[in-house]
Order: C-alpha cells, then sequence, then structure tokens
C-alpha cells in the first residue's frame, strides 16, 4: 500500500514527474492487480500539482476522475506511451486524512479503493473547472448607504448577513431579485466578484463570523440540569479523539445534549457531521436545530438537487465552518476540518448500507473520527450490543440520561395477551385496546397503532387453486396495496396492477388477502371509531419530504386523532398530544430467528413506546403479543433494559457470535444457476483451515433468487483478533471468479436474507 507522505503542503514542479493517480473506477475484484486503481501519468509541466489534487484523466479512453496520490520519477511504462494529465481541478486538495479513512475503509469492508474513493468525489460537478462561475461577497468598502438602497438592493445585502460568499443562482433563487440587480451592484462596485479557486481564508472567517452572529441571536432555550451536566461531561473528551455512549431515555433530551458539543465545535471554527437514520422525515429536527443554533445546517441525503450537493460539497472541501446532518453517505463527503460527529440512534439498523458497497456507518464513522482526531457521539435510548460492549470494557465513555425533560414522565406500559382476548377472525384490535382507544378519543388526546406491515395484505392466496401470489423473478411473496391497486414485491420493487386473478390459474375473484397491513388496520379503525380522524404513515403512501413533513405538521398540530404507522413513526418524532401507543403486534419480528431479532425487536417497541407522553399528560402504552414472558416484552414492560442487555449479551457469547465473535457472509450471484453451484463446489476444494475459524457453506440464501439472480452463501465466524479479510482474499485468489458470477462480501453483517 503506498503510504502518502506528510509533505502535503509542498507544491511540485510537474516537470519530468510521474504522478499517481487513483481514479474512480472500482477495479472489479481485491484480488486484481490493480486494487489501488492507481495509475501512472504525465503532468503538464506548466501547472503546480499536489497530493490530494483532484485530477481529470484519460482511463481505457473515457475520461474520469481521480485524485494524485504521490509521484515517482520513473514507472514501467514507456513515456512515450504515458498519457498526460487532462486538467487539475481548482478545488482545494483532499486531505491526506480523509484519503487515509478511504484507505482503511476500503481494507475493512473488501471494497475495491476506486469505489469508496467515489463516495468521496461523489458529486462531479463540484470540482469540474467551471470558471463561469462565480462568487459573490458584500465588497470590503462597504461604502453604501442603506437608506438610499432599493427593496432589491437591501434583500441581498440581508441575504449577505448569513451568506458570507454565493453564487448568482443561489442569491437568485433565495432573495428573488433578478440577475440584473445582482450584475448592477457588481458594476457599482457594492458586490465583489471572485472565482472559486480565489476562496481565502478571509472568507472562512466571515463565514464563522456570521455563523457566530446567528448563534447570539438565537433563542435562548435552557438545559435541564441532567443535561447541563451530561453536556458538560461530553465536553471534557472533546479536545481529542474519543467514543461517547450518550445514553438518554427517549424525551430525555439527548439532541440538545450534544447540540451543546456542536457549538462549542462552531466557535472553533470547526465542522460538524450529524448523521441521522432517516433524514428525510425529520422535518422536525431541523426546526429544531434552526431555532437552537440561528442558522440552518446543510442538508445532505438523496433527496437534495445536485445544484445544492455542489455547493455543500465545495464548503465542506474548503473547510467552511458548518453543520452537515445527513443520512449515511454524508459520512463520505471530504471535511476537511472536522470537530466532532454525531450518530443519533446508534443502534438504527438503518445505517448499515446495504448496496453498492457495504458497509456500517456507525462503524465507519467512528474510524473517521480517529482519523480526524475528534470526538464521536454515540446517542440512543437502546444501545446496541456492539456498542454496549465497548461500554462495559470502559472504552466508551458512558453518559446517562436518566430522566423526561421538564415535567414528562415515563409512559406506563401494559400487555394485552392477544391468545386470552383474541379479536374476531379478520380484525386486530382487541376488546380491551378497543376500549383504551375510546378512552384516549373521550379526552382529545391522540392515538398511534403501529404495525410495522406496509400494504394491506402480506399474502394473497388463491382460494381455487392454493398458490400464493409470488415475484416472478425472487423468492418472495407478493403484498396487496389496495390504495395504489397493486400487488408488490417488497424484495425487488416490481409491481403488477391487483386484478384479483390468480397468477397460476388464471380464475378470477378467487384471491383472498391473509393477514394485516396498515391500509387494512385503517379500514378496521374507521369502523370502530366512525368520526376520527385518521392518517396513515408508511412510505408507500408518503414518499416525497414535503408530503411527509405536511403530514408531520398536521399531527403536531392536533388535526389527526389516530396515526396508523410502520417503522416510519418510531424515529425521533415528538407528537406533543400522544399519549397512547399501542403495538398491534409485539410478536412481529421476534420470530424472524435471525441474530439480531430480539434485540431488534427490543429496540424498536422501546422506540415507539417512547412517542407516548412527551409532555405534560402522561402516557400509556399497550402492546398485544402471545407471548406475553418473552424476555424482550417482558424486560420492556418492567423497564429492566440493563438486565435485558445482559442476557442477550450471555446469549451471544454462549453462541459464540457478535459482538464477541466476527461474520462475514459472502454471497456468490448469478443468472446461471448450474455455472453458479459448479463455482462455488471448486470453492469449496480451497476452503481455509484456521483453529477457532469456523466457514459454514455454501449454501443457498434465505431468499434464493433475487431479480432473477440465484444467491449462495458463505459465512464466516471467527475470533475478532483473527484478520478475516485476509483469509477471504487468500482464498478467492485461489480461484478467479467467473465473469457471469458476482461477489458480494458483507463484513459484520446484519442481514441474513
Ligand atoms: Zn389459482
Ligand atoms: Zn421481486
Amino acid at each position: 500500500m503506498t503510504v502518502l507522505s506528510n509533505d502535503q503542503n509542498k507544491e511540485y514542479d510537474s516537470f519530468s514527474l510521474i504522478v499517481k493517480v487513483r481514479v474512480i473506477v472500482p477495479m472489479l475484484t481485491h484480488d486484481s492487480q490493480n486494487a489501488h486503481s492507481e495509475f501512472d501519468y504525465l503532468s503538464d509541466s506548466s501547472s503546480k500539482i499536489q497530493i490530494g489534487n483532484i485530477v481529470k484523466v484519460s482511463l481505457a479512453n473515457k475520461i474520469t476522475w481521480g485524485v494524485v496520490y504521490g509521484f515517482k520519477h520513473e514507472t514501467n511504462i514507456a513515456h512515450t506511451k504515458l498519457k498526460s494529465i487532462i486538467s487539475i481541478s481548482s478545488v482545494p486538495p483532499i486531505k491526506s486524512f480523509n484519503l487515509k479513512f478511504l484507505e482503511r475503509v476500503s481494507q475493512y469492508t473488501m471494497a475495491p479503493f476506486g469505489q469508496v474513493l467515489r463516495a468521496m468525489l461523489c458529486i462531479q460537478s463540484a470540482f469540474k473547472d467551471d470558471k463561469s462561475i462565480n462568487y459573490f461577497s458584500l465588497s470590503s468598502s462597504n461604502k453604501f448607504e442603506t437608506d438610499k438602497l432599493s427593496k432589491s438592493r437591501k434583500e441581498i445585502i440581508n441575504w449577505f448577513q448569513n451568506n458570507p460568499i454565493g453564487t448568482a443562482n443561489a442569491i437568485i433563487a433565495e432573495t428573488g431579485v433578478s440577475k440584473s440587480t445582482v450584475n448592477a451592484m457588481v458594476k457599482c462596485g457594492q458586490l465583489a466578484k471572485n472565482l472559486f479557486s480565489s476562496i481565502q481564508n478571509e472568507d472562512v472567517q466571515s463565514k464563522l463570523l456570521s455563523l457566530k452572529k446567528a448563534m447570539q441571536s438565537a433563542k435562548k432555550l435552557n438545559l435541564s440540569s441532567m443535561q447541563a451536566e451530561a453536556a458538560l461531561g461530553i465536553n471534557q473528551q472533546s479536545d481529542k479523539f474519543s467514543v461517547v455512549l450518550l445514553d438518554g431515555v427517549t424525551g430525555s433530551g439527548k439532541t440538545e445534549v450534544y447540540f451543546e458539543l456542536v457549538k462549542k465545535k462552531i466557535l472553533l471554527g470547526k465542522q460538524c457531521l450529524i448523521l441521522l437514520p432517516e433524514i428525510a422525515l425529520t422535518s422536525g429536527w431541523v426546526n429544531r436545530f434552526n431555532k437552537w443554533f440561528g442558522f440552518e445546517p446543510y442538508i445532505w441525503h438523496s433527496g437534495i438537487k445536485a445544484s445544492k450537493k455542489k455547493l455543500i460539497w465545495r464548503d465542506v472541501n474548503a473547510g467552511f465552518p458548518g453543520v452537515v446532518v445527513g443520512a449515511r453517505s454524508a459520512l463520505f463527503l471530504p471535511f476537511a476540518n472536522l470537530g466532532a460527529i454525531i450518530i443519533d440512534e446508534e443502534h438504527d439498523t438503518g445505517y448499515k448500507q446495504e448496496e453498492q458497497f457495504i458497509y456500517h456507518a456507525r462503524d465507519m464513522a467512528i474510524l473517521r473520527a480517529k482519523y480526524s482526531q475528534c470526538p464521536i457521539v454515540l446517542a440512543t435510548a437502546t444501545p446496541s450490543l456492539e456498542s454496549w460492549i465497548n461500554k462495559i470494557s470502559g472504552r466508551y465513555h458512558h453518559i446517562k440520561l436518566t430522566n423526561r425533560y421538564g415535567d414528562a414522565t415515563m409512559p406506563a406500559i401494559e400487555t394485552i395477551n392477544l391468545i386470552k382476548y383474541k379479536p374476531p377472525s379478520g380484525k386486530w384490535i382487541s376488546a380491551p385496546l378497543i376500549s383504551a382507544i375510546k378512552n384516549r378519543l373521550v379526552s382529545k388526546h391522540q392515538v398511534l397503532l403501529y404495525l410495522n406491515r406496509r400494504g394491506y395484505a402480506p399474502l394473497a392466496i388463491c382460494s381455487d387453486c392454493g398458490v400464493k401470489q409470488s415475484c416472478q423473478q425472487c423468492d418472495s411473496l407478493l403484498v396487496t396495496h389496495k390504495i395504489k391497486n397493486q400487488l408488490r414485491c417488497h424484495q425487488c420493487g416490481v409491481s403488477r396492477p391487483f386484478k384479483n386473478a390468480c397468477q397460476s390459474c388464471g380464475q378470477v375473484e378467487t384471491l383472498q388477502l391473509i393477514g394485516p397491513g396498515v391500509e387494512r388496520l385503517a379500514e378496521e379503525v374507521y369502523s370502530l371509531f366512525p368520526g376520527a380522524r385518521v392518517t396513515i404513515l408508511s412510505s408507500d403512501i408518503l414518499n416525497n419530504p414535503i408530503q411527509i413533513a405536511k403530514t408531520i405538521q398536521s399531527i403536531e398540530a392536533g388535526e389527526v386523532d389516530i396515526i396508523i404507522g410502520t417503522q416510519m413513526v418510531a424515529k425521533g418524532h415528538h407528537f406533543p398530544k400522544l399519549t397512547c401507543v399501542a403495538v398491534i403486534d409485539g410478536d412481529l419480528g421476534l420470530s424472524g430467528g435471525d441474530l439480531r431479532a430480539g434485540e431488534r425487536t427490543f429496540q424498536m417497541l422501546s422506540q415507539v413506546a417512547g412517542r407516548s407522553g412527551r409532555e405534560k399528560q402522561a402516557g400509556s402504552v399497550y402492546i398485544q403479543t402471545a407471548e406475553p414472558e418473552h424476555p424482550a416484552i417482558v424486560a420492556l414492560k418492567s423497564r429492566q433494559r440493563d438486565e435485558y442487555l445482559r442476557l442477550e449479551l450471555e446469549m451471544r457469547l454462549t453462541a459464540n457470535m457478535p459482538p464477541y465473535r466476527r461474520l462475514a457472509a459472502i454471497i456468490y450471484t448469478s443468472l446461471n444457476e448450474v455455472a453458479l453451484a459448479a463455482y462455488v463446489k471448486k470453492l469449496i476444494v480451497f476452503k481455509p483451515q484456521f483453529e477457532e475459524v469456523d466457514i459454514y457453506g455454501p449454501a443457498p440464501a434465505p431468499i434464493y433468487q433475487i431479480k432473477k439472480r440465484y444467491r449462495m452463501r458463505f459465512l464466516i465466524n471467527a475470533p475478532k483478533s483473527v484478520n478475516v479479510q485476509k483469509i477471504i482474499r487468500d482464498w478467492n485468489a485461489s480461484i478467479r471468479v467467473p465473469h457471469n458470477i458476482k461477489r458480494q462480501i458483507d463484513i459484520d453483517p446484519y442481514n441474513f436474507m
């Protein structure tokens, strides 16, 4: 591996130098000759070049981007065959600690370096040299008299109070003035025009000043004494790398506690990264942020426009102070000046990225904090076992919030035994729950019914031939969605119109819909509580951020009586009028049988329960279950979280499972079933043998076929001290992966399907 030299600041006269460039093109496999995607180029002798510079190059006759990784005087390739670098981007070079972080991620996840690098160089328009883009700032002469200015000029000057620099497009979009006003102001010297590459330290300083000003003018909100103490505890760890587990019951105000750390870092001119599990859903969170800080964070997720992302990318790479709040992909932004990372709801399995390259954002964020030498806070009410074991060993600092904020108390939790109080066939709400809901509706409170099943019914079966309607390209049953009138595969997303005709025998009107989804539950609610205002929170029904924000607002405003929701409702929402939460099927999820089924159910139910009674009115929680004696349910009811974690850990230890050991899954997929079987058979011959390392498989994956591809799996279980990546690399180096087979490596898998 190339070791980066520390002389990043040195500029080289590039004449006669050969430049090592790593490109954003992932080389197919890790065992190939060039796993780092590194190639040699000549540099145009007229330009200065340094490590970390982003460059445009040609590779196999295609234009692509890469990062300068080093220099050398000799190469095996004839100089006449070497290609020249096409151009050097004028954005500041990527910092060497960021490149080291990417190397470590590639090493750990076994994703090709080029693929990990592409996650950082994700917005190519950000480093394309568009000289046409000018940045404007208030001219330093500042000679104009404000009261003599036109309304639109005043508008622009006000805009600059919070934005030290901006493109014409940003100014126009946010103030509504015309381009000609901007141009006129440049002409008479009120605005200065700069090229992006000329961003100077003064710009950074003036951005910092504007953030400080905003924070001063923000409304002062008081921390409780418990919050203040917790914030102090975090701040004591905050000037170096450290991991803090911020462990607070739902509604205790963890957010404001970590806001204190963020505030401190911003005042020092630093950047902060806050990861949220479902950023698109959290308009309430962003409002809280704005209130506290007086300025807006940069919001980063897949729904943000590319033009906006480009500006964020540039600011982050240039080292401007500010806060990025985002989904897991924000972790790979090129922060030049990172001061703190926060992982909100650290236990959330949404942090595991399952597409493209597979990584766990929480775990990679801890690496990132290490390379940036900054603190990282893991906030949660239900710590993951991975974090809990580190707390026990003393590797993580543990800071606790034991009470809810203000006058709020923890809700009372009751179980309803579904065997004793069985609802009638085709219904899902038991008699005791019906009367509890009625009581709440009478006193004008809100009720939340939680059922983690999208659509109308999870199963459609033909009463004539008995065939379960299933996906044509996956081993997966089709879910009926009545609102959209579709049968849909939740595995691959494919859907077909619901025609009530059997896919197998063709008979019409024979499909029986079995089991509940949120839409069907809504039907039952309408008939039981006529007149109640009902809304469904599910990703199928609400699928754009504006729609979601509107619905959340109407709930907050008390315009809804009964909320029916999937796991989408469990995350972070604060509904002041909500005092009754009911879990329709507490056993869903416990039956899954995967490693984390119990842990996940406990976390999910704790989160849902935590939505109840977050303000003055005390809340109640009802869990309908056929297994009221299940350890997860008993622990939840009696608030014995730590005891539950202890039991789970004990079970994992006995079973030789994470977090005591490390798992790694290797999944081979192919459209050609025969070729796949033959290949995995060959792999068995070379199966490595080490003491204490168990390799299971090959076995068909539990969902054997997805999107027409057949899937075979090996599972490795090894002590944590073993370099499992090396075992996999050596093993795979023994036989090439044929071109019609794809390999996917999942270190620390969460999904066993
Ligand atoms: Zn049929
Ligand atoms: Zn499918």
